[in-house]
């Protein structure tokens, strides 16, 4: 367990080692205020028991009260049902994946758990702490959201920000760091314009560190201002694609 952020009723956790074999390499986070505890993006089957017993050393069970979902990938809401049985969790998600979840095995009993999060965003209260559930639609998903934590200044990025292949948790040389995100920013972020609207919000908080869900945390307010000052230089997805789509053959 990695700690981002501790005070003594306020701590920010991270797990980067969860993930096994083929898997992608994913980090697991969770905000803890006041014994009330947010899991977010919390991972798939087989990540989910290993997580369950670990922040059962940080919080009891029963101040599991909330799961955010960035976006309705596998790799973090394949686990949705057992989450929500083993625990009395409230889970939150995107309104436009609602009626997709269930196909995920999601029991009748605990569906109606799965709170719609609006296109607009939301504010969560965890332990007393207004988390604010940010708007960062197409970025990669249609329907995506972030957190933010204004105590401990921790931006919860989702996608946006993730690394691959590198192998240590903090970025400390960002230069050298940029070839672990390129690839995938350029690939899995569908449009510059939506990395346009998430910079200008992005300037509006203040930061001291950008936790992504996949590869490095941005540890720093100068490492998350220089994250958001290279995405903001950086042209994605449709826009890159000059020569349209041809029939293979
Ligand atoms: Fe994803």
């Amino acid at each position: 367990m990695i700690t981002l952020y501790d005070e003594p009723d306020h701590k920010v956790v991270m797990y980067d080692d969860l993930s096994q074999g083929s898997m992608v390499q994913s980090n697991q986070l969770a905000v803890i205020s006041k014994g009330e505890c947010m899991v977010l993006d919390p991972g798939g089957h087989k990540v989910y028991s290993q997580l369950f017993s670990m922040l059962a050393g940080i919080v009891p069970a029963s101040g599991l009260k909330h799961i955010f979902f960035s976006h309705q990938d596998p790799d973090i809401i394949a686990a949705a049902n057992g989450w929500l049985m083993v625990t009395d969790a409230t889970a939150y998600l995107s309104e436009l994946w609602m009626r997709f979840i269930p196909h995920f095995g999601v029991d009748d009993l605990v569906v109606e758990r799965i709170r719609p999060i609006p296109d607009e965003g939301a504010i969560i209260m965890v332990g007393g702490t207004p988390l604010k559930v940010i708007p960062a639609h197409f970025l990669h998903s249609s329907g995506n959201f972030q957190v933010y934590d204004p105590r401990s200044k921790t931006l919860f990025s989702g996608d946006l920000g993730a690394s691959l292949g590198n192998d240590y948790w903090k970025v400390e040389d960002f230069d050298a760091h940029v070839k672990h995100m390129e690839g995938f920013h350029r690939r899995y972020m569908p449009s510059t314009r939506a990395i346009k609207m998430w910079v200008t919000m992005a300037r509006t908080l203040e930061i001291d560190r950008i936790a992504p869900q996949h590869g490095a945390v941005f540890p720093s307010p100068e490492m998350s201002r220089r994250f958001i000052d290279w995405l903001d230089g950086l042209t994605v997805g449709v826009d890159l694609m000059d020569e349209g789509f041809r029939v293979p053959g």
